[in-house]
């Protein structure tokens, strides 16, 4: 578990040469629940020249196909000693932050106030990194983390997609000698669509200042050309950089589907 990675990281750090008093554990385990040993590790190291305060952050925790991992040096490459995984994700970023402490305390190089965050589970979904209390990290002007495939490769931005799935429910019925008694699920999936596109939710999203995108993907339904049609299945996705227009991009969506269902009667209402 992250318990004995953090102990490991803090005796690195106290080692080289870190006050005790720079170091904290918050109780993030507490608040996820479930069997969590630790919190978040973070470790705050006081500047030596003035500038504003620079984060930098990795994760603790593996997946499960690397316990008991044996790192061995193969060449110029670490290598997993047996069938595991070596677990590189997200040791490397361990080891290399634990290697910027190290050098510049060694080296005694100047830096401004720098914070390190050693978040927990995060493979079962920044569990640990969802509950950092952003006082604890000082303010950082900016934070750069580590947990990546390629050294050279920085990611500035992320998109939040919603994937979604609709089932359209309508009523059957024969179209050549009773279409007044069925309801269409395709004709409220067109409708839907159309009046998501309507509204400027269709594909390319903006709204003022706001962006994003969405997606109708593959759609099925329909069983024979005289038959009222009375379930179509699509499933869809929307896009943005932006959490809360994301939410209000799929609730176009939510409502466009609910009205044209609303829309659509029978004979018998
Ligand atoms: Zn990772």
């Amino acid at each position: 578990g992250e318990a004995a990675v953090a102990a490991l990281v803090i005796a690195k750090l106290i080692k080289c040469g870190c006050k005790k008093s720079w170091l904290r554990h918050d109780d993030a385990h507490k608040k996820i629940g479930g069997d969590y040993e630790v919190g978040n590790l973070i470790v705050r190291l006081p500047g030596t020249t003035r500038g504003s305060r620079r984060l930098f952050s990795g994760h603790m925790d593996t997946v499960p196909l690397c316990r008991g991992a044996v790192p061995v040096r193969r060449g110029n490459r670490i290598v997993p000693r047996t069938r595991t995984a070596l677990g590189g994700d997200n040791r490397t970023a361990v080891s290399c932050l634990v290697t910027i402490v190290e050098t510049l305390l060694h080296e005694k190089l100047p830096h401004p106030p720098l914070t390190f965050l050693f978040t927990v589970g995060e493979e079962v979904g920044l569990r640990g990194a969802r509950q950092v209390k952003s006082s604890d990290l000082g303010k950082p002007a900016m934070g750069f983390n580590y947990d990546g495939g390629d050294p050279a490769a920085i990611i500035i931005g992320a998109t939040g997609a919603d994937r979604w799935q609709a089932e359209v429910r309508g009523i059957s019925s024969h179209a050549g000698v009773h279409p007044e008694d069925g309801v269409s699920a395709a004709l409220i999936t067109s409708k839907a669509i159309s009046e998501i596109a309507a509204k400027g939710f269709f594909g390319d999203v903006r709204k003022g200042k706001k962006t994003g995108t969405s997606n109708v993907g593959p759609m099925q339904g329909g069983e024979a050309t005289n038959q009222v049609t009375d379930l179509m299945v699509l499933r869809g996705e929307c896009r943005s950089h932006d959490a809360a227009f994301l939410d209000r991009i799929t609730e176009a969506y939510r409502r466009s589907f609910e009205a044209a269902a609303a829309s659509v009667k029978n004979a018998a209402g």
